[in-house]
């Protein structure tokens, strides 16, 4: 009777001990949960609870993921070595009771399955020992190598989605009781239910943290478009291209202030209005329709055009390319003008053209008098006059004089060019110059009456003698070469404050005010002098003008047509020129 009472006594405190455990179990990770704000600090917890209540020395939480891979998230009482031999397992790869576990891969028949799916032994020795191969399956043994008897496996599960494990183990046997498994299998669920939880609000923070960088990077985008976008206006605005957004009917819809500047309109004359409509062209209204119809761009290099509105432009040049602009269904909703005036370069390009066909007149013109010359002197040396010889020799001796004269002349103007134009400043009377180019000029031009006309003592310039006489031989060739009708040229002087004032006046052909602005630029030669058919190259007035500001002077004009010209130069009477 006594005993019978004792073993009840027993088995009741047996009983309301195992109960306490559970209870602490649960307690504690639902404490745990209430307190843990992220995963791993729910499960570095959860396996301090367990091993409470398991009263074994190792345990480790394995977690299951997207690649099949099942490492532990959390363990206590497994050394360094066993974690990282047993962490790198993979569902995948490899087969052992945990992997069969956690894949639901579990035969309750067999005596170490339990129905839930955990996998228990309490002594991994004897079964290994008893157990066939073929009834157990490929394992790895691990657990026992590193000498662990007592070993449970429990899923934890989410509805019927297994996402890991409890891994309980010890090296002594029989430490697991089957009740706990069973009991663990219980709580395996709600710590799965936990998991999840957790595993949706980290997916939520990931996603949110996503949003919020996405939400960055496109504000971070605006702001560099934007930046990008003023410095895009600012180089469209300043840009020397004329550019122009026309829709598909040619109507504009868009102008830089050049494009607008350029068409003689200011842009809201410009927007809404049909570009044919303003600038009538039947030639370019028929490329910008092919442009439209065929959605491709065309580019042309220097193309004329004439403004119908505004004729006093004369023939205007330019380089242009026409884009289309597509929708994305590949429709051309629009056109992009952009043109570039090339006037001025293709004026200079024929300036320079015709330029070098009169250099090459102006040189072989007189070789062709001198070669004569000579030739006749030789071949007919014996029938020929001394008078007539001299005469010969004295008509070369003038063409060469000016062949040496043009040449220098391009020589100046290449030094001038290259920024290479070195001046030899020495005191120098320019009336004793002026009168030995008067001399030179006289022999080649008898039409004309040279006066010089220098009132008494002027002091001497500072000046590069040979420089000075090579400005007034331009100008007074000049002065008898635009005075057909002959007459009076005279050069003069007076005196102006530290530098001297040179004219040489004319009363020749003259020259319009309109004319007068194009003078002293290069390759400059007027309608007028073309007419008269008279000898030149365009290269005199730009070569005084290198030389005269070389000196640190000016030069100008003061003429009217029909009435002859006065080109004034000046020279400092101290040296200020390099
Ligand atoms: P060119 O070799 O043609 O004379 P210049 O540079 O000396 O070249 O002169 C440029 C142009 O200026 C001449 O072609 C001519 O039309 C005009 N010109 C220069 N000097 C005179 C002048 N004294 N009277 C009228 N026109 C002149």
């Amino acid at each position: 009777m006594t005993i019978f009472r004792e073993n009840r006594r027993a088995r009741l405190e047996s009983t309301t001990a195992s109960v306490q455990a559970e209870r602490d179990l649960l307690v504690g990770i639902l404490e745990t949960l209430s307190h843990s704000r992220h995963m791993n600090e729910y499960l570095e917890q959860l396996v301090e609870h367990v091993r409470n209540y398991s009263g074994c020395r190792c345990i480790g939480i394995r977690l299951l993921d997207d690649e099949g891979n099942i490492p532990y998230t959390s363990y206590t009482g497994f050394s360094r070595k066993f974690y990282e031999s047993e962490s790198p397992l993979s569902i995948n790869s490899d087969k052992c009771m945990c992997i069969n576990v956690i894949i639901g891969n579990t035969d309750p028949r067999l005596s170490f399955y339990t129905d839930g799916g955990s996998f228990l032994s309490n002594g991994t020795t004897k079964l290994l020992a008893s157990t066939p191969e073929e009834t157990k399956g490929s394992t790895r043994n691990v657990c026992n190598l590193y000498g662990y008897e007592s070993v449970a496996l429990v899923p934890m599960r989410h509805k019927d989605r297994i996402l890991g494990l409890i891994h309980i183990a010890d090296e002594s046997e029989n430490k697991i009781p089957m009740e706990k498994v069973l009991f663990l299998e219980r709580v395996g669920a709600h710590i799965g239910e936990t998991l999840h939880t957790f595993v949706v609000k980290q997916e939520r923070e990931l996603l949110l943290a996503q949003v919020l960088r996405e939400r960055q990077r496109k504000e971070e985008l605006i702001k560099a478009v934007e930046k990008e976008k003023g410095a895009l206006e600012i180089i469209i605005e300043y840009t020397d291209a004329h550019l122009a957004y026309l829709d598909s009917d040619f109507e504009f819809v868009w102008v830089n202030s050049t494009y607008a500047k350029g068409s003689g309109h200011a842009i809201n004359e410009l927007i809404g209005r049909n570009h044919f409509d303003l600038f009538p062209n039947e030639e370019n209204q028929a490329i910008f329709e092919m442009v439209r119809d065929t959605g491709k761009s065309v580019k042309f290099h220097d193309k004329p055009f004439e403004y119908k509105d505004q004729p006093w432009r004369g023939v205007t040049y330019w380089d242009w390319t026409l884009t289309p602009i597509k929708d994305s269904s590949g429709g051309v909703q629009g056109l992009v003008l952009s043109l570039v005036d090339t006037t001025e370069r293709k004026k200079l390009d024929q300036l320079k053209d015709e330029f070098l066909g009169l250099v090459s007149h102006e040189l072989r013109s007189p070789l062709t008098v001198i070669i004569g010359a000579i030739n006749t002197a030789l071949s007919e040396q014996a029938r020929l006059s001394q008078e007539e010889m001299h005469q010969l020799l004295q008509d070369a001796a003038l063409e060469a004089d000016s062949l040496s004269h043009l040449v220098g002349n391009l020589l100046e103007l290449s030094r001038a060019q290259a920024k290479r134009l070195f001046l030899h400043a020495e005191p120098v009377s320019v009336e004793n110059v002026a009168q030995g180019v008067v001399e030179r000029i006289r022999q080649q031009s008898s039409a004309h009456r040279f006066v010089i006309d220098f009132p008494k003592g002027l002091p001497s310039v500072s000046a590069d003698q040979l420089r000075v006489e090579r400005i007034i031989y331009n100008l007074l060739e000049n002065a008898a070469k635009y005075s057909p009708q002959g007459g009076e040229i005279r050069v003069f002087a007076k005196l102006e404050s530290d530098r001297l004032v040179i004219g040489i006046a004319d009363q020749g052909i003259g020259i319009s005010l309109h004319d007068q602005a194009k003078l002293f630029g290069p390759f400059q030669r007027l309608e007028d002098s073309r007419l008269d058919g008279v000898k030149g190259a365009g290269l005199g007035l730009l070569v005084c003008r290198r030389l005269v500001e070389a000196h640190g002077g000016q030069i100008w004009i003061e003429s009217e047509p029909g009435r002859g010209s006065t080109f004034f130069f000046t020279l400092p009477l101290r040296q200020t020129a390099t």
